[in-house]
Parts: C-alpha cells; sequence; structure tokens
C-alpha cells in the first residue's frame, strides 16, 4: 500500500532532533497488522538520543517563545494546511501501520489536523488579567508564558490526533516539544513531522523519539528524571501512566494524562431505540473497539432490552471485517496478538459465566476478531471490569434509573460513558450523576476539537482540546506593582 504514495518522500523513517534526520545506532520493523507485512525499519533511539534532543528544545525554546502569538499562528496554520493537503497519504500509511479502515483514517487525519488548526487560533488568545488593587499605590496584573520543555508520550490507536493534541497547544503556547510515539504506529507520526519541518517549524522545536517498547523505557525514564522537562503529556494505559507518575514526582513535574476507561452505554425505557442502536454501534466498532471512549459495558433496561439486543445485534452480524483498504469494509485487524487475545478472554469469560452470543464470538485468521454481541452480562465478568479494548460488546439488563447509575460508577475509571433517554429530567439526574469527565447523550461519538476532552478518577488529569487545552502548556505569573 505505501508503493502508492503521491508523495514517497513523506515516508520517513529517522527520528528527528534539532531539526536533523537520525538514524540510531539500530532500527526496529513496522508491519501491517492486516497481514503481518513488513512495512520499514525505523530508527530505535535510545537515552542518550533523549537528552540530546531536551537539549536541543532547551536551546531551541528562547528565539520560539519570542515570537509573537501571530507568528507562531501562522506557522501552526500552515502544518494544518498541509497535513489536510496530504490527507490521503498520511491516511494511507496510517491504515497501513494500524490497520483502521481507509475512510476512518481519512477522518483521523482530518480531525488531527484539526487540533492544529485550533490551537493556532487559540495562539492569539492567551490573554492575562489585571485584578482590582488592595492599595491604591499598587497594580496587581496577571501574565501568562509557556511553560517550558514539553514532552509527549502517545499510543498507537490514534497515531496523529494524540499527537496534534498534545504538541499544537504547546507550540502554541510557546513551547518546544519532543514526541515519543508508539512503536506500533511511528510511520504516521514521521510524517506529520515532515510536515512540520516543511511548515517552518524552526529546529529543535519540534523533536520526534522513534524507539522500540524497550528502549521506549529508557526514553521515559530520561524525559521523567530531566528537570529541563516541566510537562509530561501521556495517552495510554493507567498501568502506564502510574509508572510516569511515579518518575515524574522526582522532579514535581506538570502531567496531562489520558487513561484508560471503562465507558457505560445506558439505553432507558423512554430511549428512541433506534437511534441507541446507532449510537452504540458507532461508539463501540469504531477502530475495531480500540479507543478510550468506546462504550465497554451497555445496560440496557427492562422494557426495550429484548428489542434493543435483536437490533443492535442485527446490525453488527452485517459488519464487513477486513483490510482496511478493501471497499465496504468498517473493521479492520486488532493492532496485536496480545489484542485478540484479550477479547477471547473476555468473551470466553462471558460466555462461561452465562452470557449468550447473539452474534460473533470468535477470532478469525490473523489478527481479525468477529465484531461480538454477549447479552445476559452480569457484574462478575471481566468486561464489567476491564476494558475490553476490542470489538466485543457484553449487554447487561436493568430495572430502575439507580440501579444503571450505580453500576456504571463501579469502576476506578471515569472518561466517557453515553446514555439515551428523552425525559429531560431524566438527563439532568442521570447526566450529574455519572462520575465521568464526558457524558454523551442520545449520542455515540462525542469528540471534536473544541471540547474538553478527558477523564476523572484514574482515567487521568487534564484536559486536552478546547480553550482549557491550552491551560496544562502555560503559567500564570503574578506580578504585584507597587509605588505607583
Ligand atoms: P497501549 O495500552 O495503548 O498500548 P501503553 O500505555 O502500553 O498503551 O503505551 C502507550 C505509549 O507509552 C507508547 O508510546 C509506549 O511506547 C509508551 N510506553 C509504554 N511503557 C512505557 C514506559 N515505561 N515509559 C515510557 N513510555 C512507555
Amino acid at each position: 500500500p505505501l508503493s502508492l504514495l503521491k508523495d514517497p518522500s513523506l515516508l520517513k523513517t529517522d527520528a528527528l532532533i534539532n531539526g536533523q534526520w537520525v538514524t540510531g545506532a539500530s532500527r526496529f520493523a513496522v508491519t501491517d497488522p492486516s497481514n503481518g507485512q513488513h512495512l520499514a525499519d525505523v530508527a530505535n533511539l535510545g537515552a542518550a538520543d533523549a537528552e540530546a534532543a531536551i537539549a536541543a528544545a532547551n536551546a531551541a525554546w528562547p528565539a520560539w517563545k519570542a515570537k509573537t502569538a501571530k507568528e507562531r499562528s501562522i506557522i501552526l496554520r500552515k502544518w494544518f494546511d498541509l497535513l489536510m493537503a496530504n490527507q490521503e497519504d498520511l491516511a494511507r500509511i496510517m491504515t497501513a501501520e494500524q490497520g483502521k479502515p481507509f475512510a476512518e483514517a481519512k477522518g483521523e487525519i482530518a480531525y488531527g489536523a484539526s487540533f492544529v488548526e485550533w490551537f493556532a487560533e487559540e495562539a492569539k488568545r492567551v490573554n492575562g488579567e489585571t485584578l482590582p488593587q488592595f492599595d491604591n499605590n499598587r497594580r496587581l496584573v496577571v501574565i501568562k508564558q509557556p511553560i517550558g520543555v514539553c514532552a509527549a508520550i502517545t499510543p498507537w490507536n490514534f497515531p496523529l490526533a494524540m499527537i496534534t493534541r498534545k504538541v499544537a497547544p504547546a507550540l502554541a503556547a510557546g513551547c518546544p516539544v519532543i514526541i515519543k510515539p508508539a512503536e506500533l504506529t511511528p510511520l504516521t507520526a514521521l510524517a506529520a513531522a515532515e510536515l512540520a519541518i516543511r511548515a517552518g517549524i524552526p529546529a529543535g522545536v519540534l523533536n520526534m523519539i522513534t524507539a522500540d517498547s524497550d528502549q521506549s523505557i529508557a526514553v521515559g525514564k530520561v524525559i521523567c528524571a530531566s528537570d529541563v522537562v516541566r510537562h509530561l503529556s501521556f495517552t495510554g494505559s493507567t498501568e502506564v501512566g502510574r509508572i510516569l507518575m511515579a518518575q515524574s514526582a522526582p522532579t514535581v513535574k506538570k502531567l496531562s494524562l489520558e487513561l484508560g476507561g471503562n465507558a457505560p452505554f445506558i439505553v432507558f425505557d423512554d430511549a428512541d431505540v433506534d437511534s441507541a442502536v446507532e449510537g452504540a454501534l458507532a461508539s463501540k466498532y469504531r477502530n475495531a473497539g480500540q479507543t478510550c471512549v468506546c462504550a465497554n459495558r451497555f445496560y440496557v433496561q427492562a422494557g426495550v432490552y429484548d428489542q434493543f439486543v435483536a437490533k443492535f445485534s442485527a446490525k453488527v452480524k452485517a459488519m464487513k471485517v477486513g483490510n482496511g483498504f478493501e471497499d465496504g469494509v468498517v473493521q479492520g485487524p486488532l493492532i496485536e496478538d496480545a489484542a485478540v487475545e484479550k477479547v477471547k478472554r473476555h468473551v470466553a469469560d462471558a460466555v462461561a459465566k452465562g452470557g449468550k452470543v447473539e452474534t460473533g464470538g470468535n477470532a478469525l485468521q490473523g489478527q481479525f476478531f468477529e465484531p461480538t454481541v454477549v447479552s445476559g452480562a452480569t457484574a462478575d465478568m471481566l468486561c464489567a471490569r476491564e476494558e475490553t479494548f476490542g470489538p466485543f460488546a457484553p449487554v447487561f439488563k436493568f430495572q430502575s434509573e439507580q440501579e444503571a447509575i450505580d453500576a456504571a460508577n463501579a469502576t476506578e475509571f471515569g472518561l466517557a460513558s453515553y446514555f439515551y433517554s428523552r425525559d429531560i429530567g431524566r438527563i439532568y439526574r442521570v447526566g450529574e450523576a455519572l462520575e465521568y469527565g464526558m457524558v454523551g447523550v442520545n449520542v455515540g461519538i462525542l469528540a471534536t476539537e473544541h471540547v474538553p476532552f478527558g477523564g476523572v478518577k484514574q482515567s487521568g488529569l487534564g484536559r486536552e482540546g478546547s480553550h482549557f487545552g491550552m491551560d496544562d502548556y502555560i503559567e500564570v505569573k503574578y506580578l504585584c506593582l507597587g509605588d505607583i
């Protein structure tokens, strides 16, 4: 698939430090999850390279923060334009290394690029404040300044968007960045870095350290231990988030963490069931169930339970699974064997505990798994507690509103949640009672660039996107002026 690129020079396999492409002492392989085909060998950098990138970013910081907001905005806008002008090629690279259907990959390029557009605009709106004085000889002023060198460690499920929603606000605020993209999907990230250079982002302001899983750990340690790196943004598992948080304690680093979820999707008796089925499909099976906001547990009230299960299962049964480049495919492969094993384990556990397979249930060849619905799910099942991160929908039956709220909140996670109801009183009650950072009401998809994305409880810290997404990259400074 990569031979079809309109601009083959977007296929970069070296890392980027201080504006130079770096080959690294060794390489690691990137493969296509749909067929195991070898795609490229990418630079495998380590601790010393991370130190070099941090030094380069620190050296580039004064000139970058000295630019006016408008100058930075113009460069970011150019990067946005280039990402969109190369949408097809970037999507092709993404589908090849990540597996999501080509149409979905094109959607992610637009979504990922939208953060660059948004923060190009927000760069010009980092406004300070003046406060009323407590004594007439003084004036009280609040200014906002870039936090300093920032690092971003990102996952494979959104190879572009998880980078841009961290990097764009950092750059907009006047901070240089070091990015450590996921080892499974570095090619999309490197192509985006190449476009950043073409857009005029100066050497050292955007650095990208590619590394395999072992070296990623070493690079992570250097980033966390560095006094120069003032902020770390991470999206990935809660387990790794905890490690990075602990490693960042000695330097009291500011952290933005977007970690695991365990999203409930509740359908009340008064819901529009057809709309709920459409929302459920979109929320569950997008990216083969591999997003942190994918519905993980479906709670359906007794009055519409059978109807929902029947309609939902019929739609799921009709989904076409296959290579993301094939026409009509709506679900690609899972990212790796371990992901397939986890879905198998969750489905087998649900069946062993009395669940009924309504459709799917089986692993297919390679890394593909049938889109699956299991009814009769119960709270003792693994899928009630753990995020499956795959195309498996367990459906639980409930009787009362309070029972649904309690079940939905019975998790240490709190990222996205969804519910369907036409009753305005219930919409407010349940919307307020759900312990989640995001609540979708009568929708299955809720993310976009100008809303605050993030979680509560062990789903993380901070918000990405929207004007709130700028806050973590800015320090507030209070100036108290006397002798006026
Ligand atoms: P996922 O479950 O989405 O694969 P992970 O949390 O394992 O997420 O990985 C997300 C990102 O974190 C990847 O870029 C990976 O290389 C990186 N990573 C994993 N473990 C560590 C670590 N100990 N230190 C630094 N980065 C890590």
